[in-house]
């Protein structure tokens, strides 16, 4: 085994093994197709292994992997300067190309210039960075969705659940009392969402009135928290609550069934996004409301070939990149997708 291999294990990294879903512990020995010169090798960097969300994603790239790269995926724990670190191990040991999900979208200039200088090409995923970062180098891409159509769906499905149940505007007062449990500051699908569910709602002609709204960091056990300190201060009248992810709500949702939400005929609509596997079982147990499919499998399709591309050192385009648009030659942008009880296949 040469030097740079042995290095890479010993980083603690993890493999995605050939031809399997599971990302195992590294300590592994590089083998077979995995240790052959012709398999590229892809260096992904995750924010934070504990999100729901972005496991998804990482789950279905290793699965479309497969054999067809050797992929090595490092966790940087919410902190970015673990993910300098992380990027110059690959670096050393020379990865094909990088996928990297930043830990603070406003700071990617220096992994870009890491990269620039080391001519290994990056795909950022699901943060989007600043414009000016992006027109840094020819050689850095984005994958991900537009956040302005993800928080207006969930607004639509709000303000449609409202047309059709007059009985929702509990004290007749023709507004909605809401409450918004925001994402991370700063993350564009935190505050992008919050922005336009409120308006969607307000384009559909209801009147709203913002009760509270506090940041859950994407976290189901902060939603839980924030939505008790909200029913504490407000109780029922709270008339709808909205979350910029699932986790959240489903923070939400344990919050108020301890306030006696979700029986007897008590409900209050919550609307999440991502359509996690969790969410839709809420959804079938009628607690969420709706929520926006944030398409991981799409996603993360069009984050291997891209990566694969650009590892083989060939430059991106439509047919290669299996029929995917690439908007300005850098970005791909997948759609969101509505969904409700209606349509929960959709979502499998
Ligand atoms: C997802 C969240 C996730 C976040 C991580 C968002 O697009 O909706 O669930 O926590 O990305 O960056």
């Amino acid at each position: 085994m040469n030097k740079k291999v042995i290095s890479l294990l010993f980083a603690g990294v993890l493999v995605a093994t050939a031809g399997c879903s599971q990302m195992k512990e590294s300590g592994r020995k590089l083998t077979g197709a995995e240790s052959d010169a012709s398999t590229k090798r892809i260096g992904f960097l995750v924010y934070n292994f504990g999100d729901t969300y972005i496991a998804q994603v990482r789950n279905v790239f290793a699965q479309v992997a497969g054999s067809q790269a050797s992929v090595y995926f490092k966790d940087s724990q919410n902190s970015q300067q673990i993910q300098n670190e992380n990027m110059e191990v690959y670096i050393n040991n020379k990865v094909d190309a990088l996928v990297v999900n930043p830990v603070d979208r406003t700071a990617t200039s220096i992994i870009i210039d890491k990269a620039k200088n080391a001519d290994i090409p990056v795909v950022f995923y699901n943060r989007e960075p600043l414009s000016d970062d992006m027109k840094k180098w020819n050689k850095i891409y984005y994958v991900g969705a537009k956040a302005e159509q993800s928080g207006a769906m969930a607004g639509e499905i709000m303000a449609d659940y409202f047309k059709k149940h007059p009985e929702a505007d509990k004290n007749k007062d023709s507004t909605m009392q809401y409450v918004m449990l925001k994402g991370e500051p700063g993350h564009q699908d935190a505050e992008i969402r919050t922005k336009y569910s409120v308006k969607a709602v307000e384009d559909a002609g209801i009147k709203v009135q913002k009760l509270a709204e506090d940041t859950a960091g994407w976290d189901r056990n902060k939603g839980r928290e924030k939505m008790a300190a909200f029913l504490a201060t407000h109780g029922d009248r709270i008339e709808a609550v909205f979350s910029n992810n699932d986790e959240m709500a489903l923070g939400a949702i344990e919050a108020l069934k301890k306030w006696g939400y979700f029986k007897a005929n008590k409900y209050i609509p919550v609307v999440g996004v991502d359509a996690t596997a969790d969410a839709i079982k809420a959804l079938e147990d009628g607690t969420l409301l709706g929520t926006v499919l944030n398409d991981a499998k799409n996603q993360a399709n069009a984050l291997f070939n891209l990566a694969k591309v650009l590892a083989n050192k060939q430059t991106p385009n439509k047919e290669n990149i299996g029929g995917y648009e690439l908007t300005e030659g850098k970005y791909i942008w997948t759609a969101y997708k509505k969904i409700t009880k209606d349509n929960l296949n959709d979502a499998r």
